[in-house]
């Protein structure tokens, strides 16, 4: 078998500013991940010992991703991306190789962030023994997670992220401190942050005069981030379909996007 290798993006290029809204989730951030390592001398004359681990919650679509991306960027951190199903997927034993070649790759290119998306595939909650005394690929991923979250007590530099869906999926030996010990809730936008996401994804369009970026955010509540990137191409497509030398993308193609698109969230979710 061929041995798989750490996917790493060493520079991610996403910055905090492509990310509109949470304020305060970047601000808390920046100050759990980013200070660590771009002020370690200072946290080592306090004696403060940085978080080890973040782990994100929320909606899909919302940004965790992005988020890590642009801590690692921001830090100037190498970006290592490990993913639960892709973990998951391999043989027992070979997914716990790819977690320790990934986290010894982090030490050696330190400063470095490893990012895991789907965590509650990586840890689910421990049901307990089977029965039949054999370590599913699931228990056994996060024995080595534990083990090598432990270790980096002894590393500098090195803050682990993870991603989720569903926080209380995950077994509750990885929130114990010293693991992943700050909890962030990532929220789906509201007016506001939908303002400013469609502001970003706007950025290189060329928009006609009558385009009311505020009144579009109005109308799209329980639309994610991804949902708005969808709703900002759907709408050029509808420009350009209807005339390939459209000088821009006006009001109308927007609310002609609107109409034809469905937000991926639900009341429920947002409230
Ligand atoms: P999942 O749980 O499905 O992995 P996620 O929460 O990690 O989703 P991302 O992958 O970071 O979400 O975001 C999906 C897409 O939506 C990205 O292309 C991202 O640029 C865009 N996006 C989502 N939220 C925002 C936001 N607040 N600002 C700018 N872009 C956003």
């Amino acid at each position: 078998r061929s041995q798989v290798k750490p996917s790493m993006i060493r520079a991610s290029t996403v910055s905090w500013d492509d990310i509109g809204g949470l304020k305060d989730l970047k601000k808390k951030l920046q100050q759990a991940v980013e200070w660590p390592i771009k002020h370690a001398a200072a946290f080592a004359r306090l004696g403060i010992s940085p978080v080890r681990g973040v782990l994100l919650h929320g909606p899909p679509g919302c940004s965790k991703t992005t988020l890590a991306k642009a801590a690692a960027h921001a830090s100037q951190a190498s970006f290592f991306s490990l993913s639960g199903a892709e973990l998951y997927s391999k043989y027992v034993g070979e997914g716990d190789a790819l977690l320790r070649r990934t986290f010894q790759r982090a030490r050696l290119s330190a400063p470095s962030i490893i990012f895991f998306d789907e965590a509650d595939v990586i840890a689910p909650k421990r049901t307990g023994p089977d029965g039949d005394g054999t370590t599913t690929v699931g228990e056994s991923l996060l024995s080595t997670l534990l083990t090598e979250m432990d270790g980096l007590e002894l590393a500098t530099g090195i803050i682990v992220l993870a991603a989720t869906n569903r926080p209380k999926a995950i077994d509750a030996a990885l929130l114990r401190p010293g693991r992943f010990d700050m909890l962030l809730y990532v929220p789906p936008p509201d007016v506001q942050g939908r303002h400013e996401i469609l502001r970003i994804k706007t950025r290189k369009m060329k928009l006609g005069e009558d385009v009311d970026l505020w009144k579009i955010a109005e109308r799209t509540e329980l639309f994610t981030g991804a949902d708005l990137e969808g709703l900002c191409r759907e709408a050029g497509m509808l420009a350009l379909r209807e005339d390939l030398t459209a000088p821009s993308i006006d009001k109308a193609h927007f609310e002609a996007a609107v109409r034809s698109l469905k937000p991926s969230l639900t009341k429920a979710e947002v409230d």
